[in-house]
């Protein structure tokens, strides 16, 4: 994927789970990444191990959190001022906390919504305004099969992650006309630490409604990132990804 080479990727909870599978793909298609984490640098730093020993460019390690607008725009800043530019901006950086309708506190709801659908929201506005300038971008917003399907006991992550597919689709056409593609991955079942809370007999009970019969990988969501972000993609826009297996089609 020759055409990337140099360009510049921020991705969002980039030192864990499929956000360190994107920045290492991202990586070794030499592109330069700017690895954000929420508290966790251990756990950055081990995906900034992994770029360099698979011959990546040296990436960014750079804390904030998403769902604080004041840190992202600093953080954006920063990214400019230290690599050049932002062409590429996946959205990944997400957490989920389960719970029934009738006992789900306010305080988790807003949560909720603030760290999956607020902080791709502010890290988008910021980045687009780089983007603009170059007449040239790359949004990708990791959503979830649950968007698309629903799920009970998830209603604050589903709306989250259903309303990154409306925020996808709006800003697709709002800035398509400056050759800034806008897109959405929807992972299904991926073994991750966000996943970890599952015990075996759950995990089979999804694995089991998968026409290909696993799990997907953290590899599978990052192949797909990679694609949308390169040229080839260059005709794609406002599309919802699923790279679930089948699980929901
Ligand atoms: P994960 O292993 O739990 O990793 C979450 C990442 O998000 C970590 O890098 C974490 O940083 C970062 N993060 C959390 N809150 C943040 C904040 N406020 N600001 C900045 N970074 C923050 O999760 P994962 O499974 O890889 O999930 C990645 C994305 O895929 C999420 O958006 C998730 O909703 C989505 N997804 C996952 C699955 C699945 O089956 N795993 C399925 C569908 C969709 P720290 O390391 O610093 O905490």
């Amino acid at each position: 994927m020759s055409e990337v080479i140099n360009k510049i990727a921020l991705v969002t909870g980039g030192s864990r789970g499929i956000g360190r599978a994107i920045s290492v793909l991202l990586a070794k298609e030499g592109i330069r990444v700017a690895i954000n984490y929420a508290s966790n640098e251990k756990e950055a730093k081990i995906t900034e191990k992994q770029i360099k020993e698979e011959g990546g460019a040296e990436p960014l390690l750079i804390q904030f959190d998403v769902s604080n607008s004041d840190e992202v725009d600093i953080a954006i800043e920063k990214i400019q001022k230290t690599l050049g530019s932002i062409d590429i901006l996946v959205n990944n950086a997400g957490v989920s906390k389960n719970g029934l309708l009738i006992r789900y506190k306010n305080a988790d709801w807003r949560d909720i919504l603030e760290t999956n659908l607020d902080g791709a929201f502010y890290c988008a506005r910021a980045c687009s305004r780089l983007m603009l300038k170059k007449k040239w971008g790359r949004i990708i917003n990791i959503s979830s099969v649950v968007a698309e399907m629903g799920s009970a006991g998830q209603v604050a992550y589903v709306s989250a992650k259903a309303g990154l597919i409306g925020m996808t689709k709006s800003m697709a056409k709002e800035l398509g006309p400056r050759q800034i593609t806008v897109n959405a991955i929807t992972p299904g079942f991926v073994k991750t630490d966000m996943t970890a809370y599952m015990d075996e007999k759950r995990q089979q009970e999804i694995v089991a409604q998968i026409p290909l019969g696993c799990e997907g990988t953290t590899q599978d969501i990052a192949h797909a990132a990679v694609f949308l972000a390169s040229e080839k993609a260059r005709y794609i826009t406002g599309h919802v990804l699923a790279v679930n297996g089948g699980l929901y089609m």
